[in-house]
C-alpha cells in the first residue's frame, strides 16, 4: 500500500518537475523574444508590423514553424504578407504569393 502511495507521490513530483521546466523554457524565450525585439527595433523595425496572431507563432529568432507553413497559414486566412526571420533584416513581413521578404524585394 506505501508503495502505491509512493509511487503516485513520485508521479505528481515528476509532473511538477515538468511544469517548472515548462515555466523556465517559457520564461527563456520570453527573455529571448524581448532581446530580439530590442535588437529589432535597433535595427529601424516596425513592431506595429507584427499583428497578435503572428506574434502567437514567432519564436526568436526561428519561428515555431516552417516558413512554408507560415506562408500556407497566411493563405489560408488570405493575408497579403506574413512575419518571419529574414537573415538581412531581422523579423520582416513575406510576400504570401512568392515567399520573399517584402524588403529585400525593394531595389534600393
Ligand atoms: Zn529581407
Amino acid at each position: 500500500m506505501n508503495e502505491i502511495l509512493n509511487q503516485r507521490i513520485q508521479a505528481v513530483r515528476a509532473g511538477k518537475d515538468i511544469t517548472h521546466a515548462q515555466i523556465v523554457a517559457k520564461r527563456n524565450l520570453r527573455e529571448e523574444l524581448e532581446t530580439e525585439m530590442e535588437k529589432f527595433l535597433a535595427n529601424g523595425g516596425e513592431p506595429k508590423t507584427l499583428e497578435r496572431g503572428q506574434c502567437m507563432t514567432f519564436r526568436s529568432p526561428c519561428f515555431d514553424k516552417s516558413k512554408s507553413e507560415l506562408q500556407a497559414l497566411a493563405k489560408q486566412f488570405k493575408r497579403k504578407t506574413f512575419a518571419y526571420w529574414c537573415d538581412s533584416h531581422g523579423i520582416s513581413q513575406f510576400k504570401t504569393k512568392d515567399g520573399q521578404c517584402v524588403r529585400c524585394g525593394v531595389k534600393a
